[in-house]
Formats: C-alpha cells, sequence, structure tokens
C-alpha cells in the first residue's frame, strides 16, 4: 500500500526551520515509496491561529516547490465531523462528560503534588453518574486503565508506555470544541494517513492518540519522531538564532534546493554525500537513515551548499533570482550587461545571490565609493601613466570582447615592461571601486566600453587628488 504522509502545522507563527524540516521529510517519504502528502492546517485554536501565518506557511512551502496531493485541508472546515465522532464516542462510552469544576481539578492537583506525584485526572466522573446542572461539561476520552502502548518508532525505536500513567484526555472543551489530540487522531484517521512523521515533541502524545485509534476502531499509523534541531549555541533552535520565518531565507538570496539539500542533512545521512539534486533527494531519502540524536544547525554549511546549489543551477533559475534580488534593491537590470553574463561571470564567486546581487551592482549603475584599502593599494601615483595608456587604447577599440580587451590589457603591461598585475590590479579597481572581480576581460566586457572609459577617468582623478 502506498504510503500517505501529512504536515500538520498549526497557523500560530510562522513556518520556520524546523517544521520546514519536518515536511520535508513527509514529503519525500512520500514521493520515495510513490504515496501522498497531504496539507493540513490545524487552526482548531481560533485565539492564536492567524491568516498571516496561515499565508506565510502556504507561501514557505510554495517557494520550497513541497507540493501536497491533498490540502491544503483545514481544521476549522471539520467541526461538523468531530461533533460526530465526539457523539459517538459517548454513545459508545468510550468517552464522557465531565462535570468537575475548576475548583476540584486544582484539589485533585494540589493532593497530588502533596503525595509526590505526578497531578492527573483521577476519573471521578467516569462511571458517568456525577451529571450536574451548574457546570457545563467537558468531554473525556476513557482512556484504557491498564496495560500498555507499545510505540515502535521508526525513528526512536520502541517506547512503551503505561496505561497507568496516562490519565482520560479532555477531547471536548465545555464550549463544545474539540482539542488538539482528538482533532488529530480524527484527522489522520480519515485522511488515512499511514505514517506521521512529526517532531519529537509529540511523543508523549502519541500513546493518548494510539488509544483513540483503538476506541475509534482504527488501526494507529507508523510514527516517526524526529528529534529536535538545535541551534549552534546547543539550545533549543529559536527566533535568537535568526531567520524566524522560512521566507527570510529567500530575501537573504538562497535557493529553495539548497535550503531543503541541507535541512535533508540535517538529520539524515546517505554515506558522506553533502549535496542531493530534488531528484536524488526523493530517489534516495528514507526513515531508515535518519538520526536519532538532535541536530544542530550551522549557518555556516547551509551558505557552503547554497554555493554549491549555485553553482550547478540552471542559468535561467539565477538569471531570475538575480534580476528580482537587483530590483529589490533598487538597481534596473537593463542598465547593464545581459543578466546571463552576469549570472556566469559572478556564479562561482557568490555564496548567496544577495551577495551575487551585491558584486554585480558595477555593472548596473556606478559605484559609489572606491573601496578604501584596494584604492590605497593600487591607485598609486605609478599606476598613473598605465591607466592614460589603457585609456588610450580602450577609447582606440572596437571589438569589446573578453579577448581583445584582454588583449589591450597585456599590450599595456608589455609596453611599460611590468607584470599584468600592475595593469589589470589597478584596472579592476578603477572598473568595480574594488580589488577583487572576475577575470579582467570579463569584467570589461560586464562594465562595457563607455563606462569603462568613465571609470578610468575617474580613477585618474583619484590618482591625482591623492599626489597632491
Ligand atoms: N499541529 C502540530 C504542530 O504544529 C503538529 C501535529 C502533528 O504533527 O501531529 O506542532
Amino acid at each position: 500500500m502506498p504510503p500517505r504522509t501529512r504536515f500538520a502545522p498549526s497557523p500560530t507563527g510562522y513556518l520556520h526551520i524546523g517544521s520546514v524540516r519536518t515536511a520535508l521529510y513527509a514529503w519525500l517519504y512520500a514521493r520515495r515509496h510513490g504515496g501522498e502528502y497531504i496539507l493540513r492546517i490545524e487552526d482548531t485554536d481560533r485565539e492564536r491561529s492567524t491568516q498571516e501565518a496561515v499565508d506565510a506557511i502556504l507561501n514557505g512551502l510554495d517557494w520550497l516547490g513541497l507540493d501536497a496531493d491533498e490540502g491544503p485541508i483545514y481544521q476549522t472546515q471539520r467541526f461538523g465531523r468531530y461533533r460526530e465522532v465526539l457523539d459517538r464516542l459517548l454513545e459508545q462510552d468510550k468517552a464522557y462528560r465531565c462535570y468537575c469544576t475548576r475548583e476540584e481539578i486544582d484539589a485533585m492537583r494540589a493532593a497530588a503534588m502533596d503525595k509526590g506525584e505526578k497531578p492527573r485526572y483521577d476519573g471521578r466522573c467516569r462511571s458517568g453518574d456525577r451529571v450536574r446542572g451548574d457546570v457545563e461539561p467537558v468531554v473525556r476520552f476513557k482512556n484504557p486503565l491498564s496495560g500498555e502502548v507499545v510505540l515502535d518508532d521508526l525513528v526512536k525505536g520502541r517506547i512503551v508506555f503505561d496505561n497507568a500513567e496516562l490519565d482520560d484526555l479532555i477531547i471536548a472543551r465545555s464550549d463544545g470544541t474539540p482539542t488538539y489530540n482528538f482533532t488529530v487522531v480524527v484527522d489522520d484517521a480519515d485522511m488515512r494517513i499511514t505514517h506521521v512523521i512529526r517532531g519529537d515533541d509529540h511523543v508523549n502524545n502519541t500513546p493518548r492518540q494510539i488509544n483513540m485509534f483503538r476506541a475509534l476502531g482504527v488501526e494507529p499509523p507508523a510514527y516517526a519522531h524526529l528529534p529536535m534541531i538545535h541551534g549552534p549555541d546547543g539550545a533549543k533552535l529559536s527566533k535568537r538564532h535568526g531567520a524566524v520565518n522560512v521566507l527570510e531565507y529567500r530575501a537573504m538570496g538562497f535557493l529553495p534546493q539548497a535550503l531543503l539539500n541541507y535541512l535533508l542533512r540535517l538529520g539524515w545521512s546517505h554515506g558522506d554525500q553533502e549535496i542531493f539534486t530534488l531528484e536524488e533527494m526523493q530517489r534516495l531519502f528514507d526513515l531508515d537513515k535518519v538520526s536519532r540524536s538532535a541536530a544542530s544547525f550551522d549557518p555556516m554549511k547551509l551558505l557552503w551548499v547554497n554555493q554549491q546549489h549555485i553553482q550547478a543551477a540552471p542559468e535561467e533559475q539565477l538569471v531570475g533570482l538575480l534580476r528580482g534580488q537587483l530590483e529589490a534593491q533598487g538597481v534596473d537590470p537593463a542598465s547593464g550587461p545581459p543578466l546571463e553574463l552576469t549570472v556566469e561571470a559572478l556564479r562561482e564567486r557568490s555564496q548567496t545571490i544577495l551577495e551575487m546581487a551585491e558584486q554585480a551592482h558595477c555593472y548596473y549603475e556606478e559605484y559609489e565609493e572606491l573601496d578604501e584599502k584596494s584604492a590605497k593599494a593600487h591607485l598609486r601615483p605609478v599606476a598613473r601613466e598605465v591607466l592614460v595608456d589603457l585609456r588610450e587604447a580602450f577609447g582606440a577599440l572596437d571589438d569589446w570582447s573578453e579577448s581583445a580587451t584582454q588583449q589591450v590589457v597585456e599590450r599595456v603591461a608589455e609596453g611599460r615592461g611590468v607584470k599584468l598585475g600592475k595593469v589589470a590590479q589597478p584596472l579592476r579597481v578603477a572598473l568595480t571601486g574594488r580589488a577583487a572581480s572576475p577575470g579582467i576581460g570579463v569584467t570589461l566586457v560586464l562594465v562595457g566600453k563607455a563606462r569603462t572609459l568613465e571609470r578610468i577617468d575617474r580613477a585618474l582623478r583619484y590618482v591625482d587628488s591623492r599626489g597632491q
């Protein structure tokens, strides 16, 4: 039977790195085994759920290409169904109304604490003879009193829970709204989910959920609980570690496939392979190689993975991203060389598209300031005559190709009897404002003839002002 997995975020905050990894694993597992992946929005907590968060989740998943075969299915659209199942459980005496007041529950808690026990509901309404007119009851699930729940977790291995440790969970509040553990079970059952892949902060909910599956007469799914992701400092990954919203990674110039690749490796391995294409991810992923221990988020490695993907990415993708990034920075991509040229010149030198765009600025508009260190080192009075030669030769050059411009640089160096670097470096600083750029011929092509002449003049003015 092909698997059916789901990703079930609660829209109470942005889609963050940890949830994306959960979604990715559920998506990949379904893709790998020819199954289906369902997106379910768990929005029953109406006070904490927001439309903004729903949008951020949908946009984030969309950006990453984690497309769902079904959904988004909103839990708030399913209240009728929850009511139906609740009534059935009540009818079958698998759930009961609990009339305990706040005070009673508090007293129960205090008594348990006094005895050094875990606070738990003592089941006093379980027999159904405490009906009261003055209290709106909650509904509790009748958890089995004895026996064990054995969870053979696909990541964590076997975990055994004692039913005696589990109290009767509230499955509907006094206003009739269903609670999280109940809606998850109804949905996972109705949606015929075969594999629940989620964060291990849910492990303790699992035995209760398994008991509810059994009460509904449905075979529980298999579970895979994923270990947490820690920040580089060892603490649980949080806002402090940067990007809260996964879309911020897009703004920072990460490629979706790179982020997925990085998150794939954060808790899963395939030998020592680090870089995976999307096709490989879908072909190779499986749950048996998911690590049992917590993973540590490493921003430097993410940058490296991004750089690898930038080098391998199709040109059209990079062109589109670079265009977007330049426009976002107020630079007109039409005011310089074709973006294809820029991408090919810079893709090996950029860890992010943001970095690529920063390097590309000077090919589309005047750079603002000369980098001081570069200018001091290379635009010295001795460079004056070299720049003057270049100015003259370039002015007379019609074939503005990489090889022809490069030859001009070589000839000027020969003519002055200096090493190539003594010509290329001052020229590079003149052209880009700094001492690092692609090969000098490529840089000249990117800058174009008119700007080259203007910028040599600008550099000469700098040299002269320095000499005084
Ligand atoms: N809505 C839950 C959460 O966001 C996930 C529930 C589940 O995966 O079972 O933590």
